[in-house]
């Protein structure tokens, strides 16, 4: 979410993006008793970081602004077993054995043709990675036709190092030969080069969200205090379109939670008059001034003049 570099390309993009993405919202939504569509919010460039996301009426505070499915997601290697391979849902058998277990069949029909992860899934858990299991499971939904190859064109990417771009290729030529090893049509991997692949990665490493499910239980409480220890507290990893457009403050007045789920759900934290910006925090705002600007400007690329850094609280 670097926001402050591409604004010259974002202005060339801006005038189609604001209609197909609150069109695109308004069939997210999955509640229509509580948020009629289309959300209370209008997408626009800002004074200062490309574009934002504003209010289109009064929001009240605690209000469900709207609600988001997610472009792709993952689980954790770890919770691998324990979550739904698709929207991340706690399984109800929690040790499964299978590397991909759905929670119903509209998920697991998501998920149709199989190839076999096993060496894909061992480099990124030998690497640590998390980010190209993401690029994996966007790749599978491109091929079975559930998303365009273009979908995460719209978010912003990463300027990569050539040493990043040259890891890349490994994978990408690693995710290239487990379809090719699984007999897949090779007309449907037409869009699986190296370029698709950097590309796609350097939009997920910073516009992704890692997802912690609220605790809906004494026995999520329970289990979530184990992974705590385990230091894994996250079911998975997914990006969006429409919530990546958020900017950042670390004094929020929105806030994006997960329930049962991967579906974001937008919430408001105080009344929000019309046309106000709507801001969500990308960090742990508990943190002091110091730690929130240096993490901010490693991991997304800018400086925070936000009302709370400009008086270094
Ligand atoms: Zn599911
Ligand atoms: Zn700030």
């Amino acid at each position: 979410m670097s926001r402050l570099a591409r604004r010259s390309c974002w202005s060339l993009h801006f005038k189609n993006l604001h209609h197909s993405l609150i069109k695109t919202t308004s069939s997210f939504s999955t509640d229509s008793t509580h948020h009629p569509s289309p959300p209370p919010i209008r997408v626009e460039l800002t004074e200062y970081a490309g574009r934002g996301v504003f209010a289109s009426r009064r929001i009240g505070a605690g209000e469900l602004i709207h609600t988001a499915k997610p472009a792709v997601a993952h689980p954790s290697l770890s919770m691998i077993h324990t979550v739904c391979y698709s929207c991340l849902r706690k399984l109800p058998n929690r040790h499964s054995t299978d590397d991909m277990s759905f929670c119903c069949i509209q998920c697991e029909q998501l998920s149709k043709k199989k190839a076999d992860w096993s060496s894909f899934n061992e480099y990124c858990r030998l690497q640590g990675l998390k980010y190209p299991l993401l690029v994996k499971r966007l790749a599978c939904q491109v091929i079975s036709g559930a998303v365009t190859y273009d979908i995460l064109d719209v978010l912003q990417p990463e300027i990569l190092s050539s040493d990043q771009i040259s890891r890349m290729k490994k994978e990408a030529a690693l995710l290239r030969s487990t379809f090719e090893d699984s007999d897949f049509e090779s007309e449907k991997m037409a869009f699986l080069t190296e370029e698709w692949y950097a590309g796609v990665l350097a939009r997920i490493r910073i516009n992704a969200f890692r997802i912690e499910l609220a605790i809906g239980s004494y026995e999520d409480l329970l289990s979530s205090a184990a992974a705590l220890v385990e230091a894994e507290s996250a079911v998975g990893n997914a990006v969006y379109v429409l919530p990546s457009l958020y900017n950042h403050d670390c004094d929020p007045n929105v806030n994006i939670l997960w329930i049962e789920n991967a579906d974001a759900k937008i919430k408001a934290l105080r009344d929000i008059e019309e046309g106000e910006e709507l801001r969500i925090c990308y960090i742990d705002a508990s943190m002091d001034y110091g730690a929130r600007q240096r993490i901010l400007h490693q991991g997304f690329g800018f400086q925070c003049n936000c009302p709370r850094c400009v008086s270094k609280d």
